[in-house]
């Protein structure tokens, strides 16, 4: 199969047909910028499970996606996005580099939910940017930030409630959007605990990648938790 582009967690390849491509999901993990890594066996695996799991509850919900199938254990079936070159994160709960920016204790509810933007770009350390950064950077136009904005919210809902009816507390994650090859803007890349912070609702665990950033306890043991929750265990 020939590669279209390699990136930290996944590898893009083509397919015969022009319009969709295979994302392949491999075992390394970065952190920090890619100074911390590791290859975790068995991550790929569990991660591609839980994403085709969350992109099946999307389109289910009226989100579009570039979800098309679940095609191997490492493999999923997607459509050819246009990527922008933006992250979108929404958070529930203070964390990460929200706290570390503001000055912020971890754990504090957000109400509504906080929506960031942030400039996909490994030389600048993906700088958080504003509606008016996007538009001088040509990042996208105003009416596609404004609908990432509220799909990232609907996702935020959907997928919170989902986290919670199976004892997880959703307390972040971050988003990419592309435009398909009907020009639809749609949700696109992983959705999976190397992107979300899941927490257990009962202990308040962490279960999710900050194991493997802060050294907290067995990535794979965290990821496995939150699977067998979702899958209803
Ligand atoms: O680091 P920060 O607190 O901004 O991360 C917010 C959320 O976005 C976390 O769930 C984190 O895992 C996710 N994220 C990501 N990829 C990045 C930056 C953040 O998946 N490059």
């Amino acid at each position: 199969m020939e590669k279209l582009y390699e990136g930290k967690a996944k590898v893009i390849y083509k397919t015969e047909e022009e319009d969709k491509v295979i994302v392949f999901f491999k075992d390394s993990a970065t952190a920090f910028d890619a100074t911390k890594r590791a290859e975790i066996e068995g991550k790929g695996v569990i991660n591609n499970t839980i994403s085709s799991l969350l992109f099946e509850l999307l389109e289910k919900s009226g989100i579009k996606t570039h979800y098309i199938k679940k095609i191997s254990d490492r493999e999923m079936l997607v459509w050819r996005a246009k990527r922008f070159d933006l992250e979108v994160v929404v958070r529930n709960i203070t964390a990460g580099s929200l706290c570390k920016r503001l000055g912020l204790e971890e754990g504090l509810e957000l109400k509504p939910p906080l929506v960031e933007f942030f400039y996909k770009n490994d030389q600048l350390h993906d700088p958080l940017v504003c509606v008016e950064h996007i538009r001088l950077l040509n990042l996208a136009e105003d009416w596609q930030v404004q609908s990432m904005k509220e799909m990232a919210l609907k996702t935020n809902q959907v997928l919170k409630e989902f986290f919670k009816g199976h004892g997880l507390l959703l307390v972040d994650f971050k988003l990419e959007f592309g435009i398909l090859p009907d020009g639809s803007l749609a949700v696109i890349d992983e959705i999976s605990p190397d992107t979300c912070r899941l927490w257990d609702a009962k202990t308040g665990e962490k279960l999710d990648k900050d194991r493997f950033r802060f050294d907290l306890g067995d990535l794979m043991e965290g990821y496995r938790r939150v699977l067998e929750k979702i899958q209803g265990g």
